[in-house]
Parts: structure tokens; C-alpha cells; sequence
């Protein structure tokens, strides 16, 4: 099995001799020093947050933690308070709107530095799964300048390595064209929109692709069984946020969870209510300080995402943290009043097993009942699996709840302008 190429690359770029988590981490350390210094120096935000904090008396990661965290809340309010240069040096603003609402938008900044060390991470990351031999297929926006698409057709050239840039999957038919002319061995997307893909166009995946690149979204266990059952592809999950730089994390040979940007990011796993740190092996909230990064650095950033770092080495052989997959999102569970719990996770292992399914949204509205739009080609097959589906829901819950299909014609036009924009339960529940 081939050791993950960030081995090398993060050994590179924070020029450590040995490798040894020790080594690694007295970088780590003293590179949030540097970001602390930095922030209380140039952010308006952090200056205050950092006033009464003696960044001398941070000794260890042990003192790390009396840093208070930061959230997506205080960048909405004003994502200039961060910005820590200034804003003609500013070459790519993300501009990230989750709830739908105008004025709940949140904005990343990026300097040129910035956009590099994101092309640095992509050009070694994609080496975890592609060559020279391969050809790269796109499906994330890549026109503007500094978008996702933009930084991976970089690094990849970098690579000397084919890549076309297509943009998110809106029209199948183009997509399989695509595929076809330009013999595609390995595909970069958005899950839900891959999983779409291939039910649809089932002998094209079968025939072209081998290796899946799965990002910017929580990839659920059926979808990954699938495209390694049906297609015999190689399935690898990256994690990454725009917060972070787009880049995270990417999975080795070895598909057992993400090694990590460790030479540009801290992570730390924290238990979400008492925000204390967790045990390797523990489930908890991701957590990230970024390291040199010139517009915006965050402290302590919660992501609202859960996972836990492996307890064991990697098989690759590397000495790099390994992180279990991403299981979902905090706001993704929902209590409801008879105390169970909904999540998009169990709905999805659930509902997505049936291949007829090509996508679905859930709201649990009053009355705690969970509505379930389904998207699928025709009203007949929507008929005909429906008893099988919901009985399928009820088995994941031990408690009783009311459950409502609805169909959804698919008529594929998605409204993704933002490609890191995650999935949703909505809970519109009044009382
Ligand atoms: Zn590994």
C-alpha cells in the first residue's frame, strides 16, 4: 500500500528532519503562537476577543485551550472585523449562505498566498488517488478565479495530469458526453450529485470511471458501498470547508479515514456541550486553527461537524493523524418531543438503499412529523417502492413517528451556486 503522499509534503513544508509526531507538533505549536500574535495584531475581531489574553503564558496546547472558540455566527456579523489585510490585497471572496435567507450570508477572504497553499494541498492530495495516467472530470464550480475548480485544475496541471472543469452536474447528458470523449478514469464531485450520476448513467460509470474523489459534503456509508459494489471504483472522501481553505483532509490507499493538512491546520476534537477536549477514538465536534493564512485565520473555528481521530496508525504506515470519516452534522440531528432522534444520517442510510431514489429533503414539521420529498424519474416507481420505503424508516427508530412521502418529480436543475453548501434537515417545527 502507497504511504499518503502528504507524508512527505507536510515533512517539506514545515521542515521537520524526523518523522515524529513530537517534531510535528512543536511546529504545530509554534505556528498557533504565530497565528494568535498575528490575529490580536491585525483583526479587529480577535483583538478584542484576545484582549485579555496573555499569548505568553500559552505554553502548550494544554494552555491552547483557554482560547475562546470561534464560530460561523461571528463571521456572519462581520466578516470584515477578521480580514487582516487589506482589501485591495484580497483576491477571492467566498460568499456562503446556508439558511437561504438574504443577510444570513458568511464571507471567506483570500489572499494570492492564501489560493496557493490551497494548490499546494490539492496538487499532493490528489496524488493520494490520481497519476499521470489518469483523466480528471470536475464537477465543482470552477470559473471564477480561486474557485474550488479553479485551484484543482492547478494543482492537477501542476501534476501534469488532464483535467477538464466542468462545474456542477446540471445537465446529464453533457456530463456523459464528456465522459465518454475524453475517456474519464476518475471523477471529482459532490456525493449526492455522484450517486445521481451514476443510477442514471449506470453502464458509463461502470465502463470509464475507477476512482471517485467525494468532497464538500457529509458522503454517506450506503453511497460509498455502492460505488465500490456496483462500480468496483475506488471511493475516496476529502474534507474540506471554504473556512478552511477548501482543503482539509484526503483519504490514502488505505480508505480509512482523512490524514490531515496537519502543516497548515490544527484540528482538535471537542465534546459540543462542555466544549472540553475528547480522547483519541472519542467522538466530538471538529475544531480548527489555521496556520499562515494571510485574510482571514480563525482560532478554534468549530465546524459543526463530528468526527474523532482513529485510535490506531493508519495501514499506509504513515505517522500522520488519521480522522474517521465525517458522520455528520450537529444540526443534522433533531430532537423530537417524544425524545427520539432524527437524523440525516439514519435517513439517508435508510432512504438511499433504493436505487430508484435520486435525491430527497426531509423536514420534521408539528406534530413532530417527518415529511420526506423524494426525488425520482417517475410517479410509478415512487408508487411502487413507497410501502417498502417507509418501512424501511420505521425500522431505524425505536420510537414511533409519523412519516410522510411525498414525490418528487426529477427534473434536475439544481440551484447550487456554492458548491460547499451542505445538506439539510429542516426542522420547521412552530412549537
Ligand atoms: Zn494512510
Amino acid at each position: 500500500m502507497k504511504l499518503t503522499p502528504l507524508e512527505n509534503w507536510i515533512m517539506d513544508r514545515t521542515g521537520i528532519a524526523t518523522k515524529s509526531r513530537a517534531d510535528l507538533e512543536a511546529y504545530q505549536y509554534n505556528q498557533l503562537i504565530q497565528t494568535l500574535n498575528y490575529c490580536k495584531e491585525k483583526s479587529l475581531y480577535y483583538k478584542k476577543t484576545l484582549e485579555h489574553i496573555d499569548i505568553d503564558s500559552i505554553q502548550s496546547f494544554k494552555d491552547f485551550v483557554k482560547i475562546p472558540f470561534t464560530d460561523s455566527e461571528n463571521i456572519k456579523k462581520n466578516a470584515l472585523d477578521f480580514l487582516c489585510v487589506s482589501q485591495s490585497e484580497v483576491k477571492r471572496i467566498i460568499t456562503i449562505n446556508t439558511s437561504g435567507t438574504s443577510g444570513d450570508e458568511k464571507r471567506i477572504y483570500f489572499t494570492e498566498e492564501d489560493l496557493n497553499h490551497t494548490i499546494d494541498f490539492f496538487q499532493y492530495g490528489m496524488r493520494c488517488l490520481s497519476n499521470e495516467s489518469d483523466r480528471v472530470l470536475v464537477l465543482l464550480p470552477g470559473k471564477a478565479y480561486g474557485s474550488i475548480g479553479d485551484l484543482l485544475r492547478k494543482a492537477l496541471s501542476l501534476s501534469h495530469t488532464q483535467c477538464i472543469v466542468h462545474g456542477v452536474l446540471t445537465n446529464l447528458e453533457e456530463v456523459t458526453h464528456l465522459i465518454q470523449e475524453y475517456k474519464i478514469s476518475c471523477i471529482v464531485g459532490i456525493p449526492m450529485q455522484i450517486l445521481y450520476l451514476s443510477r442514471l448513467k449506470s453502464d458509463v460509470f461502470q465502463t470509464y470511471i475507477k476512482k471517485v474523489l467525494l468532497s464538500t459534503d457529509y458522503v454517506p456509508d450506503i453511497l460509498v458501498k455502492e460505488l465500490r459494489g456496483r462500480f468496483h471504483c475506488d471511493v475516496y472522501n476529502h474534507y474540506g470547508m471554504s473556512e478552511m481553505g477548501y482543503g482539509g483532509g484526503v483519504e490514502c490507499e488505505a480508505l480509512h479515514g482523512y490524514h490531515l493538512r496537519e502543516g497548515d491546520l490544527y484540528f482538535e476534537i471537542i465534546d459540543p456541550q462542555t466544549g472540553e477536549s475528547v480522547k483519541d477514538g472519542e467522538y466530538g465536534e471538529v475544531v480548527f486553527t489555521t496556520f499562515h493564512r494571510q485574510a482571514i485565520p480563525l482560532i478554534r473555528y468549530r465546524t459543526g461537524d463530528i468526527a474523532r481521530f482513529g485510535a490506531d496508525p493508519c495501514a499506509c504506515g504513515t505517522f500522520l493523524k488519521t480522522m474517521d470519516k465525517v458522520s455528520g452534522r450537529i444540526s443534522n440531528k433533531v430532537l423530537l418531543h417524544n425524545l427520539g432522534e432524527v437524523s440525516l444520517r439514519d435517513l439517508d442510510e435508510a432512504i438511499l438503499q433504493f436505487e430508484e431514489v435520486l435525491d430527497y429533503k426531509a423536514s420534521i414539521m408539528d406534530g413532530d412529523q417527518l415529511v420526506i420529498e423524494l426525488t425520482m424519474s417517475n410517479l410509478y416507481e415512487f408508487e411502487n417502492r413507497k410501502e417498502e420505503i417507509i418501512y424501511c424508516i420505521y425500522k431505524r427508530f425505536y420510537f414511533p413517528v409519523h412519516i410522510k412521502l411525498k414525490y418528487q418529480q426529477d427534473n434536475r436543475t439544481p440551484k447550487i451556486t456554492n458548491s460547499m453548501i451542505k445538506r439539510k434537515l429542516y426542522d420547521l417545527r412552530t412549537n
